[in-house]
């Protein structure tokens, strides 16, 4: 039998697992998912929601049949549809031109004098949502549970839709361990390695990935290799510690917890202080959805009352760039290199749902809002505006809601070094992920052979900017934060609250009982 074959790779998530390949095909344009390509996915769409509703009217009461008739009377009205594409001829996306018609009518309904015109409005927001729903298009494939994924990259919304309780891991020719699949599988206890190189196995062989020691075997001969320690490790932060942390000299430390799925949210453990990120644009996948504010709003209202009395801060979508979302390439006018808070500024029609979603949410918890890649002070003085005006908006159709404090990331150099210019952010999370990029001029694909040469002159930033903070409440949420190496330099740097991946909780939890509050070990260890 040939002997197993064992390539080099990067560790980019620990632990060891077997099981048969599943090669992914390379990514492209046609196989990646659209969320609409015009007005003829909307007649499909309001086709699919119309079929929709009349299933449902076959076992409804003559109640419920009368809104439903209704409501597929108004689909099958060509003066919306004829809005909609008016709109889309004005360079509008589908998505939202459908989503500013039926809002437009909603506002009418809702500010009509007769109750029974107002009581319509709902009628509406549902058929707009269910035109939405079906204008979200075609999920990425999902691919066996058990299985390792072999290919040059992932998506993370393929990453989130697997089950990967069934083990299984990841292997990707090129890819980088800050990338955002790595960080989901580390968060998850999914074992992965990057880097390979492009290397050949038949669909279903068997092999293993050593996410340890950084490497794939690859087993010729059919013989599965047997896993060198069980195939997946249980979500190691989970598990319960009571009482607050404090150095060793007694300084408090706070340690929430990042999040990137609203599921991981269930395991909240007690110990956890609350949600220092969750990472918005990997629950809400596309465009349809970011059109969607019922759905968003469910998202965020289901974090907030897990996490109950513990602050939950989400950030608003972090997409464009390096993050994209399915279906964005369809708008008009973008430029390519417009991420985080530039683009939502941009396309301030998907800033205004999350917005709206977000009010609506902030009454169901402690949630704060936290804008991504912030690199000037106005971004932040438009975004607040836009809450206020949704908050407004919100007001007039009489919807509960709550103004949350909005704070920033600090991942953009040129922000880091004017904090103090930045008076209207509530609070600041340092981002070392992006900042390390940024600095270094690097990618977040290549920055791994120079992060440790990096970190330096990243502590020195967050050193000067925690103290430009002028006692706003500062924390950190990058990577960084969850290696105990950096530890000592993120103390002495000021910092005293720790956000990171739920797997990386005990290793910091320890590692700070270990040090004094300037980051110097303490006595006897
Ligand atoms: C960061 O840049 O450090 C960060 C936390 O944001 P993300 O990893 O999502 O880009
Ligand atoms: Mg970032």
């Amino acid at each position: 039998m040939a002997e197993p074959l064992r390539l080099k790779a990067k560790s980019a998530s620990p632990g060891i697992a077997s099981g048969p390949a599943f090669l992914a095909e390379r990514r492209d344009a046609a196989a990646a998912p659209r969320t609409a390509d015009g007005f003829g996915a909307l007649e499909k769409a309001i086709d699919i929601s119309i079929g929709e509703l009349e299933r449902l009217a076959e076992g409804a009461d003559a109640e419920s049949r009368d809104i439903i008739d209704f409501q597929i009377e108004v689909l099958r009205d060509p003066t919306i549809a004829e809005a909609t594409g008016a709109r889309m001829q004005a360079d509008e996306n589908v998505v939202f031109a459908w989503v500013a018609t039926l809002d437009a009518y909603i506002g009418e309904l809702e500010a009509a004098d007769e109750e029974q015109m107002r009581a319509r409005a709902v009628d509406i927001l549902d058929i707009k949502n269910r035109v939405l729903g079906a204008l979200a298009g075609t999920p990425i494939a999902d691919f066996p549970p058990g299985s390792v994924f072999i290919g040059k990259d992932m998506e993370p919304s393929r990453f989130l839709a697997h089950d990967w309780s069934k083990g299984g891991g990841i292997a990707l020719f090129a890819g980088s361990t800050a990338g955002h699949v790595a960080l989901l599988a580390r968060a998850k206890s999914v074992p992965m390695v990057v880097g390979t190189g492009r290397f050949s196995a038949a669909e279903g062989d068997p092999v293993s990935v050593d996410g340890d020691a950084g490497a794939v075997i690859l087993q010729a001969g059919g013989m599965l290799i047997p896993p060198l320690a069980p195939a997946q490790a249980p979500a190691g932060g989970m598990q319960s510690e009571s009482g607050e942390l404090r150095t060793a000299d007694g300084v408090p430390i706070l340690i929430s917890i990042n999040i990137n799925d609203p599921a991981e949210i269930d395991a909240f453990d007690p110990a956890t202080v609350g949600v220092g990120l969750m990472r918005s644009e990997f629950s809400v996948t596309s465009l349809a959805d970011a059109a969607n504010e019922e759905r968003q709003l469910a998202i965020y209202r289901r974090v907030l009352e897990q996490a109950g009395e513990r602050p939950v801060i989400i950030r608003m979508l972090d997409i464009g760039g390096d993050k994209p979302l399915a279906g964005l390439e369809d708008l008009p006018a973008l430029d390519p290199g417009l991420r985080g808070i530039r683009l939502l500024l941009a396309r301030p029609e998907i800033a205004r749902v999350q917005a709206r979603a977000l009010l609506r949410a902030a009454v169901f918890g402690k949630l704060s809002v936290m804008l991504p890649m912030v690199t000037f002070p106005e971004e932040v003085d438009r975004m607040r505006e836009l809450f206020r005006e949704e908050a407004e908006r919100l007001g007039r159709r009489a919807l509960p809601h709550r103004m949350p404090p909005i704070g920033m990331m600090v991942e953009v150099p040129a922000a880091a070094l004017m904090l103090d210019t930045f008076g209207s952010a509530a609070f600041f999370s340092f981002g070392t992920n992006d900042l390390t990029q940024y600095l270094a001029a690097s990618t977040r694909d290549d920055i791994d052979a120079d992060a440790g040469k990096a970190a330096p002159a990243v502590l020195r930033l967050i050193s000067q900017a925690v103290k430009l903070a002028a006692g706003k409440p500062v924390s950190i949420c990058g990577d960084m934060a969850g290696d105990p190496h950096y530890l000592p330099g993120l103390l002495a740097a000021g910092l005293r609250h720790f956000s990171v991946a739920p797997a990386r909780r005990p290793a910091i939890r320890s590692a700070i009982t270990g040090l004094n509050a300037d980051g110097t070990k303490a006595a006897g260890e």
